[in-house]
């Protein structure tokens, strides 16, 4: 037996043949970046960029794979649309995998990059999937460092939010002066 011969699992099979959200999908723009239920690659996008490999039991209706602010403000009009909840994954390093909700939509900002340090200021923007790795390659020349977490692959989304310990411990989260939230007005 192959893995292509494999069923999918009880779950899935179930949610899919079940759920009329699947079957009238909303109209959106052909290039908006979703991954519904039922697609071959939605299993991919559920749980591809979580770290830990004990993959929950949960299934979000679609996947956004943003990478625009656009894409995150159309993603949460959609679940209004659908009354479903919103679920966001940063660098995917919790272990709970608390990204991965049952019939949600899950922006996933994997591939959604920004950084912007203020050379007058010193602020720095930079995007929620942005990890501690990637912010102090680009703050290395600058002469400046974030103190991300130990693990550099922890990316400042989660960290900001349940996480912190960083080098220099703590004081990651006293610097931060702003952050950004997104709804769909
Ligand atoms: C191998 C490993 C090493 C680690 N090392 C450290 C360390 O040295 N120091 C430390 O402090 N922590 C450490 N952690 C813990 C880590 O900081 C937290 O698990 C953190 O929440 C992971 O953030 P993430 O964005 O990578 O994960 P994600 O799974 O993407 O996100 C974590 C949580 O935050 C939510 N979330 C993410 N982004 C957003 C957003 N933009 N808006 C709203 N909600 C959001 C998610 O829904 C989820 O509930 C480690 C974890 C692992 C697995």
């Amino acid at each position: 037996m192959t893995c292509l011969d494999q069923p999918p699992t009880p779950s899935l099979a179930r949610t899919t043949a079940s759920d009329p959200r699947l079957l009238s999908k909303p109209e959106l723009p052909p290039s908006f970046p979703i991954i519904w239920r039922d697609s071959l690659i939605y299993e991919h996008a559920r749980v591809g960029r979580v770290f830990n490999h004990r993959r929950p039991s949960r299934y979000p209706l679609a996947v956004v794979e943003a990478t625009t602010e656009g894409h995150i403000v159309e993603a949460v009009r959609l679940a209004n649309q659908l009354s479903c909840r919103v679920s966001v994954r940063s660098g995917g390093h919790s272990w709970a995998a608390w990204s991965v909700r049952d019939d949600a939509i899950l922006i996933d900002l994997g591939k959604f990059f920004h950084f912007h340090l203020d050379g007058e200021t010193g602020v720095l923007e930079a995007s929620p999937s942005m990890t501690g790795r990637m912010v102090n390659r680009l703050l290395e020349p600058h002469g400046r460092m974030f103190p991300g977490g130990h693990c550099p692959d922890v990316a400042l989304g989660g960290f900001l939010l349940q996480g912190g310990m960083g080098w220099n411990c703590r004081v990651g989260i006293h610097d931060i002066c702003n952050t950004q939230r997104r709804d769909s007005n």
